[in-house]
């Protein structure tokens, strides 16, 4: 029988190089041989986007078509919507009991994107709610509803997967061995950098470039990239491994081309203008295949929504029967 991968998404904005190389391609590598669970995590989503909800459910459609556009093949994976299987909801529920909320506010990555909100919005930590401190929880229910083996994330989600694990063990303790604890499947780049040289590409941090950007906002994004500051004129020697511009030439340019590059860099033969602009010509060159498959599915939406329908169906059959096996051994199956 074929092990089973969960993984998910938060449709909070389309899919940048960071999910491509920290999970997405992970994601299309492993399709074949796989019982594949794809969520798109809107109820995960709205626990920092409650006030936006149609941001939310414009993006559903969005990053589907963006799964796709990758090459993800609707036959083999089950893309659906987390909101439409409230079995999950009632998971997090009888999880919520196996951790403590000191356990959540030490969980390194809750305590990243806390300390993020308050730089972003000045606040001092009041405004986080209830519901946000507790995604992780919801997390796990996203995992082990669908019994998930193996989970292909970038290194972010490590600490959310450990919070995993232990709800697990715990449950298993009290209510008998039912769940199954979960592995992270990590790409060779496990964190992808932003365009600002920030440790993380992310959504939030406004510092990331999306595969449906244009030619155009492509240029204006990788001119504006972070390069080796002690390199000030042109002909000066500058280090490659500290310019976001290299960063991104090592992820979609050749090697041969890659060696000139740095070499060049190192010796003070290439000027960082000359060198954004290749650059920016070969982003574009890898992202073309990328924006002509996601066209098709553009064209045509009834079939995004069908795919969405087709997998939420198999998605929400494989829960209910966990929740069988779940409600059973917590004794609550009257
Ligand atoms: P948000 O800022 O809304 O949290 P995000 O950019 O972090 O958005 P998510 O939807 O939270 O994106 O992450 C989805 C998946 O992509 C996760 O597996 C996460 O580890 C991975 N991922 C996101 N950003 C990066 C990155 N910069 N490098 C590697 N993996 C990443
Ligand atoms: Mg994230």
């Amino acid at each position: 029988m074929k092990k089973t991968i969960l993984t998910g998404l938060r449709p909070t904005g389309n899919l940048h190089l960071g999910h491509l190389f920290g999970a997405g391609q992970n994601y299309v590598k492993l399709q074949d041989d796989y019982d594949f669970y794809l969520e798109i995590a809107d109820v995960q989503a709205l626990t920092d986007n409650f006030n936006n909800p149609e941001k939310v459910r414009e993006n559903i459609k969005e990053i589907t078509m963006d799964l796709l556009a990758i090459g993800i093949d609707p036959k083999k994976v089950n893309i659906f919507i987390q909101s439409k299987i409230p079995e999950i909801a009632e998971l997090t529920v009888f999880y919520s009991n196996l951790v403590t909320v000191s356990r959540l506010q030490r969980n390194p990555t809750v305590k990243s994107e806390i300390a993020q909100k308050k730089e972003l919005f000045g606040n001092d930590g009041e405004s986080i709610t209830y519901g946000f401190l507790g995604y992780p929880v919801s997390q796990a229910a996203d995992i082990t509803i669908f019994n998930g083996e193996l989970v292909p994330v970038g290194d972010d989600q490590l600490p959310l997967l450990e919070q995993c694990r232990e709800i697990v063990r715990k449950f298993n303790s009290i209510y008998g061995d039912t769940l199954k604890e979960p592995e992270a499947y990590l790409s060779k780049t496990t964190r992808i950098k932003g365009l600002d040289g920030n440790d993380k590409m992310g959504k939030s941090l406004g510092n990331a470039i999306y595969l449906v950007d244009s030619e155009e906002t492509i240029a204006n994004k990788i001119m504006k990239a972070v390069t080796d500051p002690n390199k000030i004129k042109k002909d000066d020697p500058a280090n490659p491994d500290v310019c976001m511009v290299y960063y991104y030439h090592k992820l979609v340019n050749d090697e041969d081309s890659l060696k000139v590059v740095c070499s060049e860099c190192k010796k003070g033969a290439r000027g960082c203008v000359l060198c954004k602009k290749e650059l920016i010509n070969k982003m574009n060159e890898f992202l073309k295949p990328i924006k002509e498959r996601r066209k098709q599915y553009e064209d045509n939406p009834e079939l995004v929504k069908e795919i969405l329908e087709n997998g939420t169906k198999i998605a929400k059959d494989k829960a209910k029967e966990q929740m069988k096996k779940v409600r059973k051994a917590m004794k609550i199956d009257y």
